[in-house]
C-alpha cells in the first residue's frame, strides 16, 4: 500500500464522549477502592518489603483495624490524616516528623500503585471487545477516564495504526527529538503529521486521575510515557525497568536531568496534587470535550462524592442539548438524583459494562 503524510484532525463535536469509572475495569481485576488496604496490609511482597514496612507501622501507630470482622479504615481517612500535617507544616511526633509524613504518603501511593498493577497486569477482553465496537459503529468518539489502571490502553493495540492513534491530550516527553530521548521515541504524536498507507484517527483519551505508566519529573515538570513499565521496587521505593541484557531492574530516572521519576496518579484525597500542571491541563481539555460532545455516556461511575472536581466540571461546561445516558448494573435512587442534578433529563440503562460491549442492539443505539 502506497504511504502518504497524513494530517489527523478532530471534527469539531464530538458523536459521543463515554466517561469510564472504576465499574469498566473492574471486570478485569481493577480492585475496588475499600478493599484496596485491605489487600495491601495482607499482601507478603508488600508487608516483608522495606516501603511496605515502614507504611503498615504508621497504620499500626495510628489506625486499628479488625482483620476477623474485615474491618478496616478508609484509604480516604488515611490520606486525609497524612494530608492534614503536611498542610499544617507540623509533625505527629518524634517518630514520624513532618518530612517523614512527605515520605509515608508517597510509599503509600506507591503501594497503590504496585497493588492496582499487580491486578490488572493482563489483557481486557471487555475493553477489546469496547473498541471492537468502536471500529464498527463510530470512530468519532473519546473517553474521559477515572482509572489510572492501563487495561483500556493494552486492548487498543490491534487498532493501532490501522484504525488510529491514542491521544493522551498533553505532551509527552517521548515527543522529544532529543539524543537523550531516542530511546522512549517510539510514541507517535497524533498532532503531527503521520506518514501511513492507512486512515487512522485520533482518539483522546483523558485520563483524569493519571496513569500507572507515566513518569513525573518534578524538576522539568515534565511526563516519560513507558507503555509497558509500570513496575515498583518496594525497597526503594522507585520506579523501575527491566533490561534484559543486563537480567537486573534499574531505577528510572528523568533523561533530562537524572532526577528520580514520581509516580503520576490522584490519590483519594487527590486536592493536593490538582494543581500540577497536567492535570490542570487535563482538567481543561476534559471541558472542551464535554462542550464539543452531542452525547455523553457514563459507564460504571457512580459520580462519587470525593469527585467534586468532575462534577465542576460538568456544572460548567455540559451543554443543555447533550444526550447524557447513565449505564450501570445499581441504579439506584441517589444515583439518579446525582445525576439527576448535573443533567436533568439523563437516562438511564441497567446493565454492567461486560454486558454493554456484547449487547450489539444497545450497542447500535450508544454509538
Ligand atoms: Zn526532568
Amino acid at each position: 500500500m502506497k504511504q502518504s503524510i497524513k494530517y489527523l484532525q478532530y471534527p469539531p463535536t464530538r458523536d459521543v464522549l463515554f466517561v469510564f469509572g472504576a465499574g469498566t475495569s473492574h471486570p478485569d481485576g481493577l480492585p475496588l477502592q475499600r478493599d484496596v488496604l485491605p489487600m495491601i496490609l495482607n499482601d507478603t511482597e508488600i508487608t516483608s518489603s522495606e516501603i511496605g514496612k515502614i507504611v503498615i507501622q504508621f497504620i499500626k501507630d495510628n489506625f486499628v483495624y479488625d482483620v476477623e470482622s474485615n474491618e478496616y479504615p478508609h484509604l480516604e481517612s488515611l490520606f486525609l490524616f497524612l494530608d492534614y500535617f503536611i498542610r499544617q507544616n507540623e509533625s505527629l511526633s518524634k517518630a514520624y516528623s513532618n518530612a517523614t509524613i512527605h515520605e509515608i504518603k508517597e510509599y503509600l501511593i506507591k503501594l497503590i500503585h504496585y497493588t492496582v498493577n499487580k491486578n490488572t497486569n493482563k489483557k481486557s477482553v471487555v475493553y477489546h471487545n469496547f473498541w471492537d465496537a468502536v471500529e464498527k459503529y463510530n470512530r468519532n468518539i473519546s473517553v474521559i477516564t477515572l482509572n489510572y489502571d492501563t487495561l483500556l490502553e493494552q486492548a487498543f493495540e490491534h487498532l493501532y495504526e490501522r484504525i488510529g492513534y491514542i491521544d493522551y491530550s498533553f505532551h509527552l516527553m517521548n515527543y522529544e527529538n532529543s539524543k537523550e530521548l531516542e530511546f522512549f521515541n517510539f510514541w507517535v504524536n497524533p498532532q503531527q503529521p503521520i506518514v501511513t498507507s492507512h486512515n487512522p484517527v485520533p482518539f483522546k483519551i483523558i485520563k483524569l486521575h493519571g496513569s500507572l505508566n507515566w513518569k513525573y519529573c518534578n524538576c522539568c515538570n515534565q511526563t516519560l510515557l513507558t507503555p509497558w513499565d509500570r513496575a515498583i521496587d518496594l525497597n526503594k521505593g522507585q520506579l523501575t525497568w527491566y533490561s534484559k541484557k543486563n537480567d537486573a531492574n534499574f531505577e528510572y530516572i528523568c533523561p533530562q536531568d537524572g532526577t528520580s521519576f514520581e509516580t503520576l496518579i490522584l490519590t483519594p484525597s487527590f486536592t493536593q496534587n490538582l494543581n500540577r500542571q497536567v492535570f490542570t491541563q487535563l482538567m481543561s481539555e476534559a471541558g472542551r470535550e464535554i462542550r464539543a460532545a452531542k452525547k455523553i455516556v457514563f459507564i460504571g461511575y457512580s459520580l462519587s462524592n470525593a469527585d467534586v472536581h468532575v462534577r465542576a466540571l460538568l456544572k460548567k461546561h455540559l451543554q443543555t442539548d447533550t444526550k447524557v445516558v447513565v449505564i450501570n448494573p445499581r441504579i439506584t435512587n441517589s444515583l439518579k438524583l446525582k445525576y439527576q442534578s448535573i443533567a436533568s433529563h439523563a437516562e438511564f440503562i441497567n446493565s454492567t459494562f461486560e454486558d454493554f460491549v456484547t449487547n450489539d442492539k444497545l450497542l447500535k443505539e450508544i454509538f
